[in-house]
């Protein structure tokens, strides 16, 4: 009998490949096993085993795999068929979705760079003859790839040898892509079992006590750290407790009196002691949970409307609670972790060390200690708080999903593929194991308060009270064009904000300033009466391209010529520049010399702790006023902010998206929440030249149903999500003419079948990134067109693109649902 796998390969083909397996190695391998496999010439991939069987491939000779990495699957069965749901709904191959998934440590292959230790001194004697060659070769060149080590070999695998020289520690592997999992030890220190009775430790202490006062005082620190704590007892700990060294430690295990031992700990864990019982939800918190237990008997999903300061996080505590005591895991996805130290530190107050966070910032080997304990079911991994990508995490036994916040946009990854969106894929991970999903959000997005309300396809649980009483902020709108002519403004703050500011910050309280970054797209704005050309056709803003000097939408290419004065006014002072964060927080510090600014944004957030560093600093009132773009909106809980500034709403306003007039309604609104959250009612100020926007109007009464039913109205009428479906096709190519061309050759295929349902093409903006240009063609899908048989239909027209010589070097980048 002959037996082959099939397996992904972390590579994006089409298709996944065939190997051949022994008979022992069939009994042996599990779908979700990684295998060392030769690709093409001398490539050496770790691939995942998908599935194994008898049927010889047709059109190659399957090559032998090299290795078997695992003796137990690292990826499930139920992960298989989650993976192949992403890689069909979001078209996609099953490679890019193990990349995606997979923590790059687990990932080892031939693009792996190779280093000398250098903190080795390397016994050549030692080395056998492979391992000499490979050490040599490293000492002319500081680093080798994995597929050059197997030239130099000459041989096809050279794994072996370069572990083999890891654990001599030889050599490393790219520390930052490529480190690869080492469990972390840490040494402890007991008493020997001798002495347990009291009897022979007295007559130890005695025979310590004329000789040896540092040990004896080492030993007394011992008791008292064993009396004060259950826990095991670190040997640093010792050290530092007794202020003793290592060395004397040392003497007392030489003599058999103490003991030492090593035990594996995590990286990444969390003080257990002051475990703290959940907090009693008020009435309106608890009618609320009901509320949604309630739609839970007959909706897999349920979107849960809380206004900011509700206390959603408290409601979902308790739902967290109900599923842990079904020994049940959950997955509560936030939308940037690197923001949510505050709600990482509440959730470990309730639930301990049964928290995993999963992290895009955390090490390799962090990650795959979550990965881990979430594969083996352990406690530590209960709940797994995390950003998009921990949907990939290989669930057991998952119970329930929260969706907190989950209009943001953060949900939705762009680049690479998979494109996915967290948030609707995470309800398909949980449909699998029959588990629930709550979505929670201030400003649910457009589609999911339409799957809640309208299509009925989602549950709707509201909660309307602040927790507390505390009123929603009072928001007013300044209208800063008449501000500029009665000459009010200071650079861009409005007299009326200054006096706010001043007030708030006489009185002790904290200011945060919002101005977006995307202030700088190049969007014209008239400086005298606001006004920004629109497309008639989309009802977005016409974004300047510089190199044609025209106004275009990049949604239909409808373009004029560039303005040389304002259509609205005449006035010829038209602007293209917003001003950012950093210009806001020199202008606070001019204004309010006396007073501590920081800035938290892209800039100044690089660092792994960068954002806890301001949070806390906020928190901790050593800063007054907080400068910073939409990070701010995502969550945070502040006790002492009294007044919101926004800078500028207008920018928000003008942004040329179909979602644009959402988004500044969700973002104003969450910017707003950060104001008044305990005692005292805040206050939000709102910059504008056009206070009379519906949009501001609505935010300024909190009118979500409002701006709810109007933007349904317009996507509507002009065929957008949640009415129609969007797919984005987007040619990319170094050379101008040919991505024209490919463009013009598919929208004229595609446009036979899909008719007026195909938009463009149309370059972006931003058409060059990288000397790559780029041209979109977007698919508007009716709801009564089959999803499926689009996206197969695209798929040909895709093949049959690409099998034209001329056009195959083009990158075809397939994005759904691209918003
Ligand atoms: P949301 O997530 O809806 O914006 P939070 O859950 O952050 O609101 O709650 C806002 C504040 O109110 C938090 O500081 C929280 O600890 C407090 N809070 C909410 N509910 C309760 C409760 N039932 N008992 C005590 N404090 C609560
Ligand atoms: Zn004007
Ligand atoms: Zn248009």
């Amino acid at each position: 009998m002959q037996y082959f796998i099939d397996v992904i390969l972390p590579i994006p083909l089409e298709k996944l490949f065939t190997y051949s397996i022994t008979e022992a190695e069939a009994d042996f391998i599990k779908p979700g096993t990684r295998v060392a496999v030769p690709f093409g010439k001398q490539k050496i991939y770790t691939a995942l085993v998908h599935h194994i069987h008898q049927n010889e491939p047709t059109f190659y000779e399957a090559k032998e795999i090299h290795q078997i990495l695992d003796e137990n699957p690292i990826v499930t069965e139920q992960q298989l068929k989650f993976w192949s749901w992403i890689s069909s709904y979001y078209m996609c191959t099953l490679g890019d979705v193990l990349r995606a998934a997979l923590p790059s440590a687990l990932l080892l292959e031939s693009e792996t760079i190779v280093t000398l230790n250098k903190d080795t001194e390397v016994d050549e004697l030692s080395l056998k003859d492979d391992e000499f060659l490979v050490y040599e070769a490293l000492t002319h060149q500081s680093s080798l790839k994995v597929q050059d080590i197997s030239h130099i070999l000459d041989k096809k695998n050279c794994l072996p040898t370069l572990k083999r020289l890891i654990e001599k520690e030889v050599i490393t592997l790219d520390e930052e892509l490529y480190e690869k999992y080492k469990p972390k030890q840490v040494r402890y220190i007991k008493l020997n079992e001798a002495y347990a009775s009291d009897e022979s430790l007295t007559t130890l202490l005695n025979t310590l006590n004329s000789r040896a006062t540092k040990q004896r005082d080492i030993l007394m620190n011992y008791f008292a750290m064993s009396a004060a704590s259950k826990s095991p007892i670190k040997a640093s700990d010792l050290v530092k407790k007794s202020n003793a060294s290592s060395a004397q430690i040392k003497a007392l295990i030489d003599k058999d009196i103490l003991q030492d031992y090593v035990l594996n700990v995590d990286r990444v864990s969390f003080a257990n002691d002051d475990i703290e019982a959940s907090k009693e939800l008020n009435t309106y918190q608890s009618d609320t949970l009901n509320n949604i237990i309630k739609t839970f008997e007959n909706q897999n999903i349920t979107l849960l409307k809380g206004v900011t300061s509700s206390g959603k996080t408290e409601i979902y505590v308790k739902l967290i609670e109900e599923v842990l005591s079904q020994n049940k895991q959950v997955l509560y996805l936030v939308p940037e972790i690197a923001l949510t130290s505050q709600l990482v530190s509440r959730l470990k107050q309730y639930f301990g060390n049964q928290i995993s966070v999963f992290h895009s910032r955390y090490s390799n080997n962090e990650r795959v200690e979550v990965w881990q304990h979430v594969l083996n079911g352990s406690d530590k991994a209960k709940v797994i708080l995390g950003a998009r990508s921990s949907i990939f995490l290989p669930f057991s036994n998952l119970g329930l999903v929260i969706v907190d916040e989950e209009h943001e946009v953060s949900y939705k990854q762009f680049d690479p593929a998979p494109r996915y969106h967290a948030r609707d894929a995470a309800i398909v991970l949980a449909s699998h194991f029959g588990a629930k999903t709550l979505l929670g959000s201030a400003t649910p997005s457009v589609e999911s308060y339409y799957n809640a309300t309208m299509s009925k396809k989602y549950g709707l649980a509201e909660l309307n009270e602040r927790y507390n009483n505390v009123l929603m902020p009072e928001i007013e709108l300044v209208d800063i064009k008449d501000k500029y002519k009665r000459k009010r403004m200071k650079g861009h703050f409005s007299d009326r904000l200054i006096e706010e500011m001043t007030e708030a910050l006489d009185n002790g309280f904290q200011v945060i300033l919002f101005q977006n970054r995307r202030g700088f797209s190049p969007i014209i704005e008239c400086n005298t009466c606001g006004h920004s050309p629109q497309c008639p056709n989309c009802d977005v803003s016409l974004t300047f391209h510089q190199y044609k000097n025209q106004l275009r939408c990049h949604y239909c290419g409808h373009h004029i010529a560039m303005q040389n004065a304002c259509q609205a006014c005449g006035s010829v002072e038209l602007d293209s520049k917003g001003f950012g964060t950093e210009q806001i927080q020199e202008e606070v510090s001019n204004l309010f010399p006396e007073i501590k600014v920081s800035r938290m944004d892209l800039d100044t957030t690089r660092g792994k702790y960068s954002y806890e560093k301001i949070i806390s600093a906020f928190e901790n009132q050593e800063v007054d006023v907080l400068v910073g773009t939409q990070m701010l909106t995502k969550g945070l809980d502040f006790r002492n902010v009294k007044l919101v500034g926004i800078m500028n709403a207008d920018n928000l306003l003008n942004f040329p998206d179909f979602r644009a007039h959402e988004r500044s309604y969700q973002l104003m609104q969450q910017v707003s929440g950060r104001a008044g959250r305990t005692k005292e009612r805040g206050k939000v100020l709102i910059q504008t030249y056009n206070p009379y926007h519906k949009i501001l109007q609505q935010v300024s009464v909190n009118d979500y149903n409002g701006m709810f039913k109007e933007q349904m109205d317009e996507r509507y009428n002009y065929k957008y999500p949640p009415i129609y479906k969007l797919i984005k096709i987007t040619l990319q190519h170094r050379d101008y003419n040919k991505v024209n061309d490919g463009t013009e050759w598919l929208s004229k295929s595609l446009r036979q079948l899909f008719k007026q349902h195909v938009l463009g093409p149309e370059f972006p903006p931003i058409s060059r990134i990288r000397n790559q240009y780029h041209k979109n063609i977007l698919i508007k899908i009716p709801e009564q067109q089959s999803l499926g048989k689009t996206k197969e239909a695209i798929l040909k027209i895709k093949n049959s693109f690409l099998s034209i010589k001329d056009f195959r070097p083009i990158k075809v980048v397939l994005n759904v649902d691209n918003y």
